[in-house]
């Protein structure tokens, strides 16, 4: 049977089928060397030289994301933001990028950074705004529109298949970071992006004991092979340990997001016009603006992340987070295990984010012990 004709959740749980016709093996090895020795005429025996290039257990890793993605080609780093700093650092000179105003801080801050040296020229739209993102593109001049989607830690949709349209039209290239929904859920390459990014780190993985940033194409070419290029030079390529560690928790992808959604929609809905919550952020809840697209994007599989907003002060958020019990207090997210943090404290000042606005990443645990959990902290919280 071609590997095409089976579902993405049979070739993930087999990790594209792989077998050591030598031994029998179903577990692809560890390829620890830093370095390969050349043949007797003195020419490589693979394409392997040194670690830096890459080695064969993370080519595997980035054969099962490709091969999800539908991607031409798939180069892992060794985190989200590696990933994400390379795609900016392979554009030209002061080449203009168009991107939201509210999205994961990080590379937020990398684009605020190379805007303000004169690297890159960036314009702001309102994320999830199409009008706004149109109106901000220089058609013939826009070299990248940046999507998040949907965007950390406020959970807007954007419509991926209109802004390729947009961005297209104009000449320029669509990269999408969709990590709250992994490839699984949404395949941003099928929908029009040019570039789909996801960090590793989350649900790829799974597990929070890994960081890696995917990149993914619809074609390659000497842009991709730059990127390549920056990746080797800075020697940001996943190391095979993590990659190791990244095919084990590809493996059961479908089956964790499978239950993140589920645990998530049976959460938002608990909580959706709590008393003591004035706001829940999720897009599987029929009430949120972007749940038809988000339906549309993720064939109802929108994953585990959501953001609430509680009632009070600012103080009462920060303490209903540090007085869970089940949720763990830190940051992260797409893990087995579910996570609450205070967006505010943890992304600083200078972001625009609602100060009583708590991130929750659900987990696999048991619904009904979150639900008991938040109950509790919330109740303890508003006592003061
Ligand atoms: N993009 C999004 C949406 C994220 O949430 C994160 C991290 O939280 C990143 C990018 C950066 O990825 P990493 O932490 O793997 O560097």
């Amino acid at each position: 049977m071609k590997n095409r004709q089976l579902s993405p959740a049979t070739r993930l749980a087999q990790a594209l089928r792989y077998l050591d016709n030598e031994t029998g093996a179903i577990v692809p090895p560890i390829q620890p060397s830093a370095t390969y020795a050349r043949a007797a005429d003195y020419s490589e025996r693979k394409s392997y030289i040194y670690r830096r290039d890459s080695n064969q257990t993370t080519d595997h890793a980035e054969a099962v994301i490709a091969d999800l993605e539908n991607a031409a080609d798939t180069m892992l780093f060794a985190s989200g933001m590696s990933a994400a700093s390379a795609v900016m650092e392979a554009l030209p000179a002061r080449a203009h990028v168009v991107a939201p105003d509210v999205m994961y801080h990080g590379v937020l801050q990398q684009l605020q950074k190379h805007h303000a040296l004169g690297r890159l020229d960036v314009s702001f739209y309102s994320t999830g705004d199409l009008a706004a993102m149109q109106a901000a593109i220089r058609p013939g001049e826009t070299a990248l529109v940046w999507v998040e989607t949907p965007n950390n830690p406020d959970w807007d949709v954007t419509d991926i298949a209109a802004a390729a349209r947009i961005a297209h039209d104009a000449g320029a290239k669509l990269f999408t970071d969709c990590t709250g929904t992994p490839p699984c859920c949404t395949r941003a390459l099928d929908l029009g992006a040019d570039i789909s990014f996801h960090s590793a780190t989350k649900y790829l993985n799974g597990h929070s004991d890994v960081t890696a940033g995917a990149l993914s194409v619809r074609e390659t070419g000497t842009w991709w092979d730059e990127v390549f290029h920056i990746r080797k030079l800075q020697g940001t390529v996943l190391q095979s340990f993590d990659a190791f560690l990244l095919i084990r928790g590809m493996r059961t992808l479908m089956l964790r997001v499978e239950r993140a959604t589920q645990n998530a929609l049976a959460f938002a809905a608990h909580f959706e016009g709590h008393p003591l919550i004035e706001r829940v952020l999720f897009p599987g809840l029929p009430s949120h603006p972007g749940h038809e697209i988000a339906t549309r994007q993720t064939g109802g599989l929108y994953g585990g992340m959501l953001s609430i907003v509680t009632k009070g002060t600012e103080q009462t958020a920060i303490d209903t987070a540090r007085f869970c019990e089940v949720f763990y207090p830190a940051t992260s997210l797409g893990g087995v295990e579910s996570l609450i943090e205070h967006r505010k404290t943890v992304s600083g000042e200078g972001f625009k984010v609602h100060p009583n606005l708590l991130r929750l990443s659900i987990g696999i645990e048991d619904v009904d012990d979150l639900i008991a959990d938040l109950e509790q902290a919330l109740t303890r919280a508003t006592r003061g």
